[in-house]
């Protein structure tokens, strides 16, 4: 049997660190990317070069017709490999205040965050249940925990990924299976390119942003066989900006 972990939006950002730590801890790796085939291909060059084997994936998380035809084809056609590591990762962020709000803005992000969990965790899930082992790692956000002004979608999206990781390990921890959440707070990426540090960083007790690695070795280190005791969490990872 293989194993492989499959990462949600691995294309860019925390989700590349995110499949290069994987692919270091000897996971094979599926690179979910919704539209940037380019940047996910280097992705997959970076896992490679750890000597273990990926493939690419394009679906959007929140189509549910999209990830039945990718996902559970790749599933039905693989029942001798293992998905043991999920990491939920993949997410958008459309900033506006509530009173400006439009519809787009709202159903995009919750559904990219919140559908986008329910339809690929769901199709997962079931070989880690028989299989009787798995780690799921939903990528969440500072923004669910404290709420954020200019982002009631996201930080509505992210909360209520919170509850359903909580409420999901419940569901699952007899079979071995921990289910957790990692809420960075302000993370170099093209996330956040259009925030300047300089005006943020006063806030951040460690007085800077975050790195992408910073939050993968997080991730890793919920992957691994070392946090077997570890379920149900939410791990923020945030120079310390929320207690
Ligand atoms: P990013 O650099 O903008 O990358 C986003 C990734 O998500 C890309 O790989 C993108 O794929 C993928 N994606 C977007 N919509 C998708 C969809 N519908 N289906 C499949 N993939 C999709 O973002 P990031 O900063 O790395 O953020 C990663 C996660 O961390 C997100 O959940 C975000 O909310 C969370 N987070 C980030 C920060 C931060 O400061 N950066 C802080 C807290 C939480 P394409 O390349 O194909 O577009």
């Amino acid at each position: 049997m293989t194993k492989f972990a499959l990462v949600t939006g691995g294309s860019r950002g925390i989700g590349r660190a995110v499949c290069v730590t994987l692919a270091e801890m000897g996971y094979n790796v599926l690179i979910n990317y919704q539209s940037n085939e380019a940047e996910a291909n280097k992705t997959l060059a970076l896992v490679k070069e750890k000597g273990v084997s990926g493939e690419i994936m394009k679906f959007d998380v929140s189509k549910l017709e999209e990830v039945t035809a990718v996902l559970d084809t790749w599933i039905q056609a693989n029942k001798d490999n293992q998905i043991e590591v999920l990491v939920n990762n993949a997410g958008i962020r459309k900033d506006n205040l509530m009173m400006w709000m439009s519809d787009t803005e709202w159903h995009s992000v919750m559904d990219i965050a919140v559908d986008g969990f329910f339809y690929v965790t769901r199709l997962v899930i079931k070989n880690m249940l028989v299989k009787k082992y798995g780690r799921v790692i939903n990528i969440v956000s500072l923004s669910g925990l404290k709420g954020l002004p200019g982002q009631t979608n996201y930080s509505a999206s992210k909360a209520a990924v919170i509850g359903a990781t909580k409420a999901l390990s419940q569901e699952v921890g007899r079979r071995g299976i921990t289910v957790n959440a990692v809420a960075p707070g302000f993370i170099k990426t093209e996330m956040t390119q259009d925030l300047n540090e300089k005006d943020f960083k006063s806030l951040i007790p460690m007085n800077r942003f975050g790195e992408v690695q910073e939050v993968a070795d997080v991730v890793g280190w919920l992957a691994s066989s070392k946090s077997t005791y570890v379920t149900g969490q939410v791990i923020s990872v945030n120079g310390g900006l929320y207690s």
